[in-house]
C-alpha cells in the first residue's frame, strides 16, 4: 500500500516519525525542521478523515521514564503545526481506551517509545559485560513482540515515517509491522522521499558521478567508499582523512589528524580506484595552523609538508579547484563530510568551494543529495540548502542505505 492511494476516512494510523527535536532547558523546542518534516504524512490522514496516533523517541532514556525527555514537552508545538486537537498518552503501553476514544480529525501523541526497554530491545540498567546481560537481552527481545503488538492494536494502519531511525530494528520501527498486513502498512511521505534520494545516488545514476566524502577519518567512511567505488566517476576525499593518505604516501603531515593503524588501507583506496578507473580527487594543498583553534596562526603549504607542530584543518585553494573541477560538471553528486574543521569559521573555505561547485553543478541539471549530519550543518551554516536537490534528515540511516544495506524500518513495509 502507498500512502498516496490509501483512503484514511473514519480509521486510526498509527504513525512513527522522528520527534526527537533538540530542547533548550526550559522544554522549548530549538529547531522543529524533524516536526515539520513529517507533516505531509500526518495531514494527509487528517484530511482524508482519519484520526492519528502519533509515537517517536527522544533522546536516549535507555528504557527507563526520565522527565526530562517526555514528548509531552512538545505535545502544543505538535498540536499547532497540525492546528487539530491533540491529546497525550503519558504511558505508551496503556493508550488503548485513549486510542479507541478518537474520532476523525483527532490526535494522540504517546509518550516516549524507549521509556520501555522493549522498544531497543535492549535490557535497562544492565552494564553489557554483566553475566546476567544476554538473558535479560533475550527477555526483553520476548517482550519486544508483544510491546510492538500493543502499540499495533491502537491502529488499522502503521505508517513508517521515520528516516532518522530507519537503520534500526526497534518494536516501532520494524516489529510493529508483522502485526499489519501488506494492505494496512505503509511508507509515509518523508520515508518515500528519502529513500528515492538514496535511489537516485545509487541506481539511478546518471554520469559523471561525483562524490565527496569529507570528515574526520577514514575508517568511519571506508563501508561507503568501497561501496561507491564502483559506481562513481570521480571519489573526493577530503577533511581530516585527507592527511592519513598524505602520510601512506610518504609525506610530512606535522601533528595533522592521521589513522596511524589505517596507512595500508589508504593505499588500497588508491590502488581500488585506479584499478577500477575512479578518477580519485584527494587534496594537494592545505590551510595549516598553529593551534587547533579559529585564530591561530596559519599558512597554505602541500599536504605532504607540513611543518613540525602545525596541521591540516583545511583543504587550500589549489585543492578547492581540483574539488569544484570535479564537481561542477557532475549530473549526479553525494555530499557527506566538510572539507575541514568548518565550525570554525577561519576553515570553512574548503567546505564552501565545494558547496558553491554543488550549486552551479545543481543548476545545469545535476541531482545532488546532501547528508549525515555535518555536511548539512554547513550546507545551513552558509545559507545554500535551497541550492542544492536533497538535504536529507538521516545521519546514520543515510549512511547505511549508500553502503548498499537494506533498512529495517524499509524491509519491514515491503515484507
Ligand atoms: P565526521 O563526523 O567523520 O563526518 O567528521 C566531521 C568532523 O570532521 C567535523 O567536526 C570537522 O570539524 C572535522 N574535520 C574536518 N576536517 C578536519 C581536519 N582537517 N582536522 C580535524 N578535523 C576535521
Amino acid at each position: 500500500m502507498t500512502i498516496e492511494s490509501c483512503n484514511f476516512a473514519g480509521k486510526k494510523a498509527i504513525v512513527r516519525v522522528d520527534f526527537n527535536v533538540p530542547l533548550n532547558e526550559n522544554g522549548q523546542i530549538t529547531d522543529d525542521t524533524r516536526i515539520r518534516g513529517a507533516l505531509p504524512t500526518l495531514k494527509k490522514v487528517l484530511a482524508d478523515g482519519g484520526a492519528l496516533i502519533i509515537m517517536s523517541h527522544m533522546g536516549k532514556p535507555k528504557g527507563k521514564v526520565n522527565p526530562k525527555f517526555s514528548l509531552g514537552q512538545i505535545k502544543d508545538a505538535v498540536a499547532a503545526a497540525l492546528d487539530a486537537p491533540v491529546s497525550f498518552a503519558p504511558d505508551c503501553a496503556k493508550a488503548q481506551e485513549a486510542a479507541a476514544a478518537l474520532k476523525p480529525g483527532e490526535v494522540l501523541l504517546l509518550e516516549n517509545l524507549r521509556f520501555y526497554p522493549e522498544e531497543e530491545g535492549k535490557p535497562a540498567g544492565i552494564d553489557k559485560e554483566d553475566p546476567a546481560y544476554e538473558a535479560a537481552k533475550k527477555a526483553v527481545k520476548e517482550s519486544q513482540k508483544e510491546f510492538a503488538k500493543t502499540l499495533a492494536s491502537y491502529a488499522d494502519y502503521y505508517i513508517m515515517d521515520a528516516f532518522g531511525t530507519a537503520h534500526r530494528k526497534h518494536a516501532s520501527t520494524a516489529v510493529i509491522a508483522d502485526y499489519f498486513d501488506a494492505d494496512h502498512k505503509m511508507l509515509g511521505y518523508l520515508m518515500e522521499k528519502e529513500v528515492k534520494a538514496v535511489d537516485n545516488v545509487l541506481t539511478n545514476i546518471e554520469h559523471p558521478f561525483t562524490a565527496i566524502m569529507g570528515g574526520s577519518k577514514v575508517s568511519t567512511k571506508i563501508g561507503i567508499i568501497e561501496n561507491l567505488m564502483d559506481k562513481v566517476d570521480n571519489l573526493i576525499l577530503c577533511g581530516g582523512m585527507t592527511y592519513t593518505f598524505a602520510r601512506a604516501l610518504g609525506g610530512n603531515i606535522g601533528v595533522s589528524l592521521c589513522e596511524e593503524d589505517k596507512l595500508d588501507l589508504a593505499l588500497s583506496i588508491i590502488e581500488k580506484a585506479k584499478a577500477k578507473g575512479v578518477n580519485l580527487v584527494l587534496g594537494t594543498d592545505c590551510v595549516a595552523g598553529d593551534d587547533f583553534k579559529n585564530d591561530c596562526n596559519t599558512q597554505v603549504v602541500p599536504v605532504g609538508n607540513i611543518p613540525e607542530g602545525w596541521e591540516g584543518l583545511d583543504a587550500g585553494p589549489e585543492s578547492r579547484k581540483l574539488f569544484a573541477a570535479a564537481i561542477e560538471p557532475a549530473k549526479t553528486i553525494l555530499w557527506n563530510g566538510p572539507a575541514g574543521v568548518f565550525e570554525f569559521d577561519n576553515f570553512t573555505g574548503g567546505s564552501r568551494a565545494i558547496a558553491d561547485a554543488i550549486a552551479v553543478a545543481t543548476k545545469n541539471g545535476a541531482f545532488s543529495l546532501i547528508g549525515g549530519g555535518d555536511s548539512v550543518a554547513c550546507i545551513n551554516k552558509f545559507g545554500m540548502a535551497d541550492q542544492v536537490s536533497y538535504i536529507s534528515t538521516g545521519g546514520g540511516a543515510l549512511l547505511e542505505a549508500i553502503e548498499g544495506k537494506e533498512l529495517p524500518g524499509v524491509a519491514a513495509i515491503k515484507g
